[in-house]
């Protein structure tokens, strides 16, 4: 056993430790080789000594959430994936502030908000994304936006530090949190809400969870949006005016029922999602002038 390994250890315990992790397990798109090293830290403090033990011994980092925005390699990751999912997965409400860990999942954020009669949260209902994975990706559903709700953020930092980040600090735009270039890891968020009743909010709560479902591929393994909405265009329509629904690759497909999504039809690899997008892309420059840019991120090695 190598020394980092020893020092991970120390730091969580062995369920909490996995070696040679298929990445497949921790993606909703169900693809993605393995990763050298995944822990799954239960507080701030863990993540930040697991942190130092990687740049310790020069281990690259990789935070993940639930893996719901995710396209990972078949080679996966040489490093260390720290999964900040269910052991750092609480809540608790402030007057009309919740607090959460960042593992916390963005379906029960907006139930317990619902429960405590605290409305805002409702368009994130079916976004199956942690809350630190939807701060990180500025995530939002129907005219609504997580940027819009984030009074805070408490984050590991390189260098260890704890940060508090003010909302301004964060820089939400499309898409787009100050974490994708600050290296950054997310602990904590603190979603700023108002009163309401809780009947009309599990009303509205209901009716974005059945408008998903009549549009979305939900039943089948993605990773939810392919690309960004270009300006002024949905990539959805660009693409099935493009002739693309149900266009295959390998196992990758564009989706019979919503042409935005890319969704495994069954034994795709990342090889086939990356080709197919890339014939998306083409196809659609070909027809419209128009570049999609993809909104899931990949990573890992071939
Ligand atoms: C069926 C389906 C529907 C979807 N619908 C929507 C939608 O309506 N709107 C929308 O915006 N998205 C949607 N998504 C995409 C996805 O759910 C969101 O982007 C979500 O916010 C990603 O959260 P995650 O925890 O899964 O992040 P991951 O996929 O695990 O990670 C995404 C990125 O965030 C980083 N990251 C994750 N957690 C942390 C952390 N704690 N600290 C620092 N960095 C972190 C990762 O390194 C990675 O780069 C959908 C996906 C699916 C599969």
């Amino acid at each position: 056993m190598n020394e980092f390994m020893t020092k991970l250890q120390n730091i969580v315990a062995e369920p909490r430790l996995l070696l040679d992790e298929p990445m497949a397990k921790h993606t909703t798109f169900r693809i993605g080789g393995p990763a050298d090293y995944l822990v799954l830290p239960a507080s701030s403090e863990e993540v930040a000594a697991v942190q130092a033990a990687a740049r310790e011994y020069a281990v690259p980092v990789i935070a993940l959430g639930n893996g719901s925005n995710l396209l990972v390699r078949d080679g996966g990751i040489r490093g260390l994936v720290i999964k900040i999912g269910e052991t750092m997965g609480y809540m608790r409400k402030s007057d009309t502030t919740v607090i959460a860990g960042a593992g916390a999942s963005l379906g029960d954020i907006s139930r317990f908000a619902a429960c405590s009669g605290l409305k805002g949260m409702e368009f994130a209902v079916g976004i199956p994304g942690s809350i630190g994975g939807a701060v990180f990706m500025n995530a939002g559903a129907y005219e609504g936006e997580i940027g819009n709700i984030v009074s805070a953020v408490t984050a590991v930092c390189p260098g260890n530090d704890l940060k508090r980040f003010t909302h301004a600090e964060i820089e939400f735009g499309y898409r787009h949190s100050a974490f994708q270039s600050n290296g950054c890891i997310v602990c904590e968020v603190e979603i700023s809400l108002s009163e309401g009743d809780s009947g009309s909010i599990e009303n509205r709560m209901g009716d974005y969870t059945s408008r998903r479902n009549a549009k979305q591929p939900i039943e089948m393994p993605s990773a939810g949006s392919t690309f960004k909405r270009p300006p002024g265009h949905f990539a959805g329509t660009l693409i099935e005016q493009a002739g693309l629904k149900g266009f295959r690759v390998g196992g990758a497909q564009v989706s019979e029922k919503h042409a935005g999504f890319i969704v495994n039809a069954g034994g795709a690899t990342a090889k086939d999602v990356m080709a197919l997008i890339t014939e998306v892309q083409r196809k659609v420059y070909d027809k419209f002038r128009i570049k999609l840019q993809p909104e899931v991120r990949v990573i890992g090695e071939d």
